[in-house]
């Protein structure tokens, strides 16, 4: 299989989509687009960009519908802004290729790395992330939250997500089918792509300023997506509750045996109004966190049942059915 891959590989024969996620990139998105191209031309005879607008409320649309008829861009417009996860589900669901890359529209992610990843994709894995060489441009606090949410996911699921990683990867066919057939509403892709396994492997890249525009994403949004990402990756926040009232349960009990005996012995006073104030906070503080931790879970469940769509469509342009 190695060797077929080898040899479409040298043939340029590799049908390759690639999905780019876009919101308000109005700046950017010509300039980009066109040098995708001109990078997807060197590599391969075959390929399809899929523009995906994520609700931009600038120009962006325009621009993309502005682009050279030959570019043969297929653009898919979402009704809203549905976040990234989504944009790059829908663009997923309408990838033909043989290989799916997805990389985003500010030329954080460079074209020239594709290339790369399709020598590894002939070498045999089926997946091949990029890996950010450092942070630096990242501010401290940004770096740090994300080492403590890589370390909680380390421990709290089984999926293996590798650190560093993002959104900027090759998958083969059958993990863009796979993907496809996840039926969550509430994404979290880095972990989805972790779940489902194959041969992966990291190629390293050099993260570039933005070239225009601003990043959109917010503090509480990212952090959003690491709630939904425990919270869709691992059952632990859910089960600690049995273990930890088992544990102040337990201390309760050595407790009450302590009282008796001091009383039996010492006979009964008054003391310990602190003691119970601060136990009753403490429990009222755990039981609340508790049932957050419950309606965390919950609300995702209540979003799942409800089975709407993951995402509407105002817009396909260029495909072929
Ligand atoms: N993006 C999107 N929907 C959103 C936010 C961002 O499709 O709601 C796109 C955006 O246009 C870009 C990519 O996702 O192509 C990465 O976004 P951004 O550069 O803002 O994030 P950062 O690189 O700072 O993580
Ligand atoms: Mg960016």
């Amino acid at each position: 299989m190695h060797s077929q891959r080898q040899q479409a590989l040298e043939k340029k024969s590799v049908f390759i989509s690639c999905v780019v996620p876009v919101y308000n990139e109005q700046a950017v998105i010509s300039d980009f687009i066109a040098s995708l191209r001109q990078c997807l031309r060197t590599l391969t005879n075959r390929f399809e960009i899929i523009v995906v607008d994520d609700g931009s409320r600038d120009h962006t649309v325009e621009k993309i519908q502005q682009l050279p008829k030959d570019y043969n861009v297929k653009l898919l417009g979402l009704s809203r802004n549905f976040g990234k996860e989504i944009a790059l589900t829908a663009g997923i669901e309408h990838a033909q290729g043989d290989v799916t890359v997805l990389l985003d529209a500010d030329f954080q992610h460079p074209v020239e790395v594709i290339n790369d990843f399709l020598k590894q994709w002939a070498n045999g894995y089926d997946m091949v992330y990029g890996v950010r060489k450092d942070r630096e441009s990242e501010s401290r606090i940004k770096r740090n939250f994300a080492r403590l949410f890589y370390w909680i996911m380390q421990r709290m699921s089984s999926i293996n997500m590798p650190r560093n990683a993002g959104d900027f990867r090759l998958m083969d066919r059958k993990i863009t089918d796979a993907i496809k057939q996840f039926p969550e509403r509430t994404r979290f892709m880095k972990g989805l792509y972790a779940w489902v396994g194959y041969k992966s492997v990291g190629v390293t890249f050099e993260v570039k300023e933005r070239a225009a525009g601003k990043s959109s994403w917010k503090f509480m949004r990212l952090a959003e997506l690491a709630i939904t990402g425990i919270a869709s990756f691992s059952d632990i926040p859910l089960r600690v509750w049995s273990m930890i009232g088992f544990f102040i349960s337990c201390i309760a009990m050595i407790y009450a045996v302590y009282i008796v005996t001091v009383t039996l012995l010492y006979g009964a006073d008054l003391p310990g109004f602190p003691t119970l104030v601060v136990a009753i906070m403490f429990l009222g503080g755990i039981q609340l966190l508790s049932i957050g931790i419950l309606g965390e879970y919950i609300a995702r469940i209540f979003t799942e049942v409800k089975q709407r769509p993951k995402y509407l469509l105002r817009i396909k342009e260029g495909f072929n059915e």
